[in-house]
């Protein structure tokens, strides 16, 4: 049986940032860890949206068209919602203004920051609030990952990766039937930044089917032209 849904429950985030290709990282990142995340693009969305729905976590920019991300929270405070904001700031001046905004829950990250650093700090602020929403073992066929250990096993063998090799074989579980292309993988288990090509997913790929499949039914197929999907054996 194929199970790779979260074990607990997940948590809500907010994800508003205007940079499409910043946006879409943190939003997969914090999917990739079991959250339910909603996207927006400017401040009015946000304060709509996070006036509407309950969220446990906002990871709000702070440049941001019409209403910047200190007004948005500024406002939210005044309507009654009191849940935690990590701010997104640029290296820049607004940097000594958060200091003194930043209370309670709050925190914030300067950018650029790693995708590692931003799911962590969510997480710890998760942890506080007392919803952690992140899966503690993933299950594909005979294959488990356990998150938190770092373990995987395939038919009760313990199989040594990598930490790339590691994150490479997350994300293809949380998205067991999905094929993937190396674009997305490259953006999701490298960090954002990361500027080589994009031959390393076809290597690493090829480091993990050495692991995971030699000798066993194929879990990790290529899809020629589209990417890689981890699925079934038989399907
Ligand atoms: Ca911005």
């Amino acid at each position: 049986m194929t199970d790779a849904s979260p074990t607990s429950s997940s948590s809500q985030v907010l994800v508003v940032e205007d940079e499409p290709a910043i946006r879409d990282v943190v939003a997969t990142a914090l999917r990739y860890q079991g959250h339910i995340v909603h996207e927006v693009g400017d401040g009015t969305a946000a304060l709509a949206a996070a006036t509407e729905s309950p969220f446990d976590l906002i990871v709000l920019d702070v440049m941001l068209p019409g209403l910047d991300g200190f007004e948005v929270c500024r406002r939210l405070r005044d309507r009654g919602r009191f849940c935690p904001v990590l701010f997104l700031t640029a290296r820049d001046r607004t940097e000594h203004r958060i200091e003194g905004f930043v209370a309670g829950g709050d925190d914030y990250l300067t950018k650029p920051f790693s995708v590692d650093e931003l799911v962590l700090r969510v997480a710890a602020i998760l942890r506080r609030i007392g919803r952690s929403g992140t899966p503690e073992l993933l299950t594909v066929d005979d294959l488990v990952l356990e998150i938190a250990g770092k373990r995987v096993r395939r038919g009760g063998d313990d199989i040594e990766l990598s930490p790339t090799e590691f994150r490479l074989l997350h994300y293809l579980m949380v998205n067991v039937g999905i094929v993937l292309s190396k674009a997305q993988i490259l953006v999701n288990v490298w960090d954002y930044d990361y500027d080589g090509s994009d031959n390393v997913v076809e290597l690493y790929i090829g480091y993990l089917r050495r692991k995971i499949d030699r000798d066993r039914n194929g879990l990790i197929h290529t899809r020629r032209g589209h990417g890689y999907v981890l699925t079934q054996p038989d399907s």
